[in-house]
């Protein structure tokens, strides 16, 4: 591992939400940090890790504005790292999952300052845990594609390459999640399968919609973003699953059906 030098930007993953869930080296980083630039999905409960001595620099990107907002973000992460302050990129899950960390390093690169990634927790894969739905499962789903929802009309995913893979976990779907499960059924996925919804994973207002992709696909189906949007199988795991964890995690007042052996 690197030691933590000056004129060099770490590009660090803070994972889904809940503080425990950083890596033992993000929380290092963090702790030695003089300057801090975190995008929206950032929570202030891993803000308060860093330096209480480091800026902290909201670089958040509204529909719009993300290529200005990109532009402004090197710009600053150059200017801070030449003047010799240990900078930290911080990203929300993992910075490669939707996160243009490895964008963000080669055009680092390209401008002369060197950068280091640090991966974190993709909430692809934590967020349904958390909530009781492995993305694999032996007998169950051999397979997991991750992809995104949010595509410029011009550049959607080919929903008919997804329709054939065991559990798809679709990112910044909330918003389209009625033309996705279309889509979907309409490549050849079943109507019936489940899907859910987990809202803000990880964090105490984490909230999960069980439905099918018929339902969503009719418009029935309420969500908020951010969510983890899964379809497969395996979301039938969750009761299960939950009842095999302590009851105190299986927040039974948060509408989750307690299993009947409990
Ligand atoms: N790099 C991030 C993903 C960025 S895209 C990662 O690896 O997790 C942003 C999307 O991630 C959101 O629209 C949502 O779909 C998902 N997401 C991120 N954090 C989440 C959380 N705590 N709960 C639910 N969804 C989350």
């Amino acid at each position: 591992m690197a030691p933590a030098g000056r004129r060099r930007v770490y590009v660090v993953g803070a994972g889904p939400g809940d503080p425990e869930l950083l890596t033992v080296k993000a929380r290092r980083i963090l702790k030695e940090a003089e300057v801090v630039v975190y995008d929206r999905l950032v929570a202030p409960e891993i803000l308060a890790v860093a330096n209480p001595a480091a800026d902290l620099v909201y670089a958040g990107k509204r529909e719009g504005e993300q290529e200005t907002v990109q532009a402004w973000i090197l710009e600053k992460l150059v200017e801070q790292a030449n003047a010799g302050r240990l900078v930290v990129r911080l990203k929300g899950g993992d910075p490669c999952v939707f996160g243009r960390g490895g964008e963000e390093v080669r055009r680092l690169r390209e401008l002369g300052v060197e950068s280091e990634l640090v991966p974190g927790l993709s909430s692809a894969i934590a967020v349904p845990e958390l909530a009781g739905i492995p993305v694999t499962f032996r007998g169950v789903s051999r397979g997991f594609a991750v992809v995104t929802g949010h595509c410029p009309s011009n550049d959607s995913p080919d929903w008919a390459s997804y329709a054939r893979i065991d559990t798809l976990v679709i990112l910044m779907g909330v918003g389209r999640r009625d033309s996705i499960a279309l889509a979907l059924i309409a490549a050849g996925r079943d109507p019936e399968e489940p899907v859910a919804f987990v809202e803000r994973g990880s964090t105490p207002e984490e909230r999960v919609t069980i439905s099918t992709l018929e339902e969503v696909a009719r418009g029935n189906v309420q969500a908020e973003a951010p969510a983890v949007f899964v379809v497969g199988r395996v979301v039938n795991l969750r009761c299960e699953l939950l009842a095999a964890l302590e009851p105190a995690l299986a927040f039974p007042d948060r509408g989750i059906p307690t299993p009947e052996f409990r």
